[in-house]
């Protein structure tokens, strides 16, 4: 049995109907280097997409790899309760300068969702110990992704994830997200008022008493389709927020560390968040590791003596990893020594003329927006009605595939292309994955016309 039978065999893959490998076997990825990834025939794959988006500064990076293999010297793993160590400690230190500010205590786990209900649970918790005990439910914003455990599903409001589940989720309250392409309210970005802000005010009006916190993904709804809307709605929030005494929580799982073009979504805004949750971006792609980061207000309603019960008892066994804060601490010293900021901004503006030269005049291309990096292509079946590709076609699919055999990596959202590169991607990178995206993107809506 070779190794792809050998796959199909025993592994079942993330996200994925297990019948279309039949189809569509598993690459087998060899090696990394930079941008791209290698299988084991030495084909090239341009990871555009940065390996589900984490992959922040290049695959096998010199210096985070040399960071880990240091600390795997001295110690790999340590239980976080009453032990810790120096990578913890000074990762904590460094993050301080780089986040938004007032955010000062840090709550480590292990993934993605694992931090988003740990932010869920510290903010019911938060509310009941300081005598908000009918401030119970959450908010969130229509077409939002923050995980897909039972507590981070049922704060999403994407259907593909949560639908069939539903009978076992808590009810949140949903408010109408930003929706810029489509915009009901027929404004263009440049003249937008956030107008859909209304419906955040009607439901704090209707549900604040009750609501203890609500969680955004700030400025970019990634699983969404890439879907972009202002730092004006944020500051907005934040202003209701303080009105009605709601915990607000920033998502920063896929905007952090510069995807947005600033370290995080929320310095567009100008203003903090009271709890944010970073994961992807943080090691750089290397080590599973999240933090749930909070203000001393909130921290202090946990602290009391023993007896009172108040402590947040949340725990996981990976907590604070010493191998995943090494990598975090290279990425941050990266970030200093290379000016990743400045240079990205400089590709990114590169990025963006480069996909609109060669997609915008395309008939089934409706919109690229872009933020920072992060370009999304959205693929329409008619430009001028803004009406997207039948579900059933799998158009994205059929590009996503084309673009594979051309050697990019280019999984789709839905009908929504996008890239999410690496930020220290090179121009004639940027070059050949527009190029390869442009061609197969012909290719496939040649054929379905
Ligand atoms: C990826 C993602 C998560 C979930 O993180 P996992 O590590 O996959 O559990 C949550 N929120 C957002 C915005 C994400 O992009």
């Amino acid at each position: 049995m070779n190794l792809i039978e050998k796959d199909l065999k025993y592994i079942w893959h993330p996200c994925s109907q297990m019948k279309d490998y039949e189809e569509m076997k598993p690459i087998i990825i060899d090696r990394g280097e930079g941008v791209y990834l290698y299988d084991r025939d030495g084909k090239e794959y341009l990871d555009i997409i940065s390996s589900w988006w984490c992959n922040l500064l290049g695959h096998c990076n010199p210096k985070i790899s040399a960071a880990v293999k240091q600390q795997l010297e001295k110690v790999e793993h340590v239980i976080f309760a009453n032990f810790s160590h120096e990578p913890a400690i000074r990762l904590c230190e460094q993050l301080s300068e780089v986040i938004p500010k007032g955010l000062t205590k840090f709550n480590f786990s292990d993934n993605g969702s694992a931090s988003v209900e740990a932010a869920l649970k510290m903010s019911f918790q938060y509310q009941y110990q300081t005598g908000h005990k009918e401030k119970v439910k959450f908010m969130c914003l229509s077409e939002g992704y923050h995980g897909e455990t039972i507590g981070a599903l049922s704060v999403g409001s994407m259907d593909l994830y949560a639908k069939i589940y539903k009978p076992m989720l808590m009810d949140a309250i949903q408010i109408t997200a930003p929706d810029c392409y489509r915009c009901p309210y027929e404004k263009s970005r440049d003249n937008c008022s956030t107008e859909c802000f209304e419906h955040a005010e009607r439901a704090f009006e209707e549900h604040a008493d009750e609501t203890c916190a609500i969680i955004v993904e700030p400025l970019l709804q990634g699983s969404a389709g890439m879907r972009i809307y202002p730092p004006a709605y944020l500051k907005k929030l934040r202003k209701l927020c303080d009105k009605y005494e709601v915990i607000l929580i920033a998502d920063e799982i896929a905007t952090g560390f510069g995807r947005t073009g600033k370290m995080f979504a929320f310095d567009h805004a100008g203003a903090s968040p009271d709890i944010i949750c970073i994961s992807k971006g943080l090691t750089g792609g290397y080590m599973p590791m999240a933090i749930t980061i909070t203000t001393d207000k909130i921290y202090d309603a946990f602290y009391a003596d023993y007896s009172e019960g108040k402590a947040f008892m949340h725990s996981h066994t990976y907590s604070g990893n010493p191998l995943g804060c090494s990598a975090a601490l290279a990425v941050l010293n990266i970030f200093r020594e290379e000016s990743v900021l400045e240079n990205a901004s400089k590709r990114a503006e590169y990025l963006n003329s480069r996909l609109n030269e060669a997609l915008m005049g395309h008939p089934n291309i409706g919109e690229i927006r872009h933020l920072g990096l992060v370009n999304a292509m959205e693929l329409v079946a008619d430009r001028n009605t803004k009406r997207g590709f039948d579900s059933g076609l799998r158009t994205g699919y059929q590009i996503y595939k084309k673009a594979l055999e051309k050697g990019l990596i280019l999984r789709p959202l839905g009908n929504v292309l996008y890239f999410n590169p690496p930020l220290t991607i090179k121009e004639e990178e940027i070059e050949k994955a527009v190029s390869i995206c442009a061609q197969s993107i012909g290719e496939v809506t040649q054929r379905s016309r």
